[in-house]
């Protein structure tokens, strides 16, 4: 622990009590390494406080290569049953030919939105659980799941926010596959374990109001009220998709037993919870002491882990996907510091438009939390996966990789980044564990896209200071006829450009 250390370093933004277990990451965020305000925004938004803390059973891992080698048996007998009940829903050709790439790391989701008419949710959700053959095992009338993930949508698109809006569930969705299917991690996981997951990812960010917890908090909203200023937005979520999927037109869960909805439902309630990107650092943190022990990894732990890094995902996906990104994401932010002004609230970070710095924050964003999220995550995967590999050789790949895992070898993409970053290719030599990391190269290649525009920025703001410097001397020359103090010193250039920041320091820890 290093509490005394992270409080002289990030006191003034706040209250020392809730960083005393996170601060093994945020620390390391040297004073000098990012912009106070992006720094503020890491702090407001990653950090949490400590009495939230939420503690779970630890579960112990099951390894199911005795299931999964029932699962051979009856193949054969889905293989069939689903080429004989092809009632599904209706997907256009056009759109059906972009799903081909779901299986691809940079999968584009904005153009299958295009494509699909604005119907990305519908058809990504749509084509996984066929993919994972969901639709068949729970049978899911095919109405009722065409009325659920046109509801979906629907309150996806309730606040018409430019970044939480059904493009991101959609996408947020088929990383979550990606990251399934190319690790194997859905061989560890029964089919209710993957449903459970697939669904948690499409519903994870339903209705959002397009602005933070803390506005909530701030404003002393309803759902603040209802939530008890936990979790805020993120128990909605949950709570108004379970209401959809109760309702008889959208009860895709009909055919659950009792048992399954239970877990069902307590998988999805974990995994949602966890997006609250409060939890980030706690939850780093107990899953890097877990991979000490990887016998005590927990599903419910390793799942939510998934589901938060897809969530933060964007920026290491490639540059023209993850800048589209950035650009929503600081409109929406833009949009709630419009309504702080209104409210007349001091602005969150990053959300006044006049003065935020997008690349310094990006960069921040990929330092601090993005990159070491799924470093967190590959070492977990490995440590999950090679027993399992080990255990039962090359059968578990063999019985569910002609469904979900198509054999596609890499193009250009690093593999596994475990302990041997050298390794180029897909599969696994001389028995050893491996799998795809495109993340590591995009993350690389994102931020030195970043770093070009931030010396650009400042470059630019530089000059304008130097504009405004000389623009008030010509003024005071001509107002007062005094000719004392003509050049900008470089000390007025560095303060116009720290004073780029918010004074969000009064709401800190509140
Ligand atoms: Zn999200």
């Amino acid at each position: 622990m290093s509490c005394g250390r992270s409080e002289q370093r990030i006191q003034r933004l706040y209250d020392p009590r809730r960083l005393c277990d996170e601060d093994d990451e945020l620390s390391e965020v040297e004073p000098d390494a990012v912009p106070t305000e992006v720094r503020d925004w890491l702090a407001l938004t990653f950090t949490r406080s400590m009495t939230n803390v939420k503690r779970r059973g630890q579960e112990k891992p099951k390894f199911r290569s005795v299931a999964h080698a029932i699962r051979a048996g009856i193949m054969v007998d889905r293989m069939y049953r689903r080429l004989s009940s092809s009632a599904g829903l209706h997907v256009p050709p056009h759109v059906l030919l972009l799903l081909k790439n779901l299986d691809d790391w940079s999968f584009d989701v904005f153009e299958v939105n295009k494509a699909g008419d604005g119907h990305s949710l519908k058809y990504v959700g749509y084509e996984l659980l066929q993919k994972y053959d969901l639709i068949t095992k729970y049978k899911i009338n095919s109405t009722m799941l065409d009325n659920f993930l046109l509801q979906m949508e629907n309150g996806y698109s309730k606040y018409k926010n430019p970044y939480h809006n059904l493009v991101h569930g959609a996408d947020v969705a088929q990383t979550v596959h990606y990251i399934l299917s190319q690790s194997r991690l859905a061989h560890w996981l029964t089919d209710l374990e993957v449903f459970a997951t697939i669904i948690a990812a499409l519903i994870h960010d339903y209705e959002h109001t397009g602005t933070t917890n803390n506005f909530h908090i701030q404003t002393g909203s309803e759902f603040a009220l209802l939530y008890n200023d936990r979790a805020v937005l993120e128990n909605h979520h949950i709570c108004a998709s379970f209401q959809v999927m109760k309702h008889e037109d959208s009860n895709i869960l009909a055919h659950l037993s009792r048992e399954e909805y239970r877990e069902f439902r307590t998988l999805v309630i974990e995994m949602v919870l966890a997006t609250d990107m409060s939890f980030h650092f706690q939850q780093l943190k107990n899953m890097k002491n877990l991979l000490g022990m990887p016998e005590n990894i927990d599903k419910p732990k390793a799942l939510s882990l998934v589901l938060h890094c897809a969530d933060i995902s964007h920026p290491s996906k490639d540059w023209n996907l993850h800048s589209r990104w950035t650009d929503q994401l600081l409109e929406e932010f833009f949009r709630q510091g419009d309504r702080e002004q209104e409210l007349g609230l001091p602005f969150s970070p990053l959300c006044d438009r006049n003065s935020t710095l997008v690349a310094e924050s990006q960069i921040g964003f990929i330092d601090f939390i993005v990159d070491p999220s799924f470093s967190v995550m590959t070492d977990m995967l490995d440590k999950i996966l090679t027993p399992l590999q080990k255990d039962s050789k090359n059968m578990v790949n063999d019985v569910i990789s002609e469904e979900v895992f198509e054999k596609k070898e890499s193009k250009s993409t690093s593999t596994s980044s475990l302990h041997s970053s050298s390794s180029k290719g897909s599969k696994s030599t001389q028995g050893k564990y491996s799998f795809k990391t495109p993340w590591a190269d995009c993350l690389l290649d994102n931020k030195s896209h970043w770093k070009d525009r931030a010396a650009k920025d400042a470059e630019e703001r530089k000059r304008k200071a130097t504009e405004n410097q000389s623009n008030n001397c010509n003024s005071e020359v001509s107002s007062t006829t005094s000719s004392h103090q003509s050049k900008p010193d470089s000390k007025v250039v560095t303060s116009v450009s720290q004073d780029n920041k918010l004074p969000s320091e009064g709401k800190m820890g509140k």
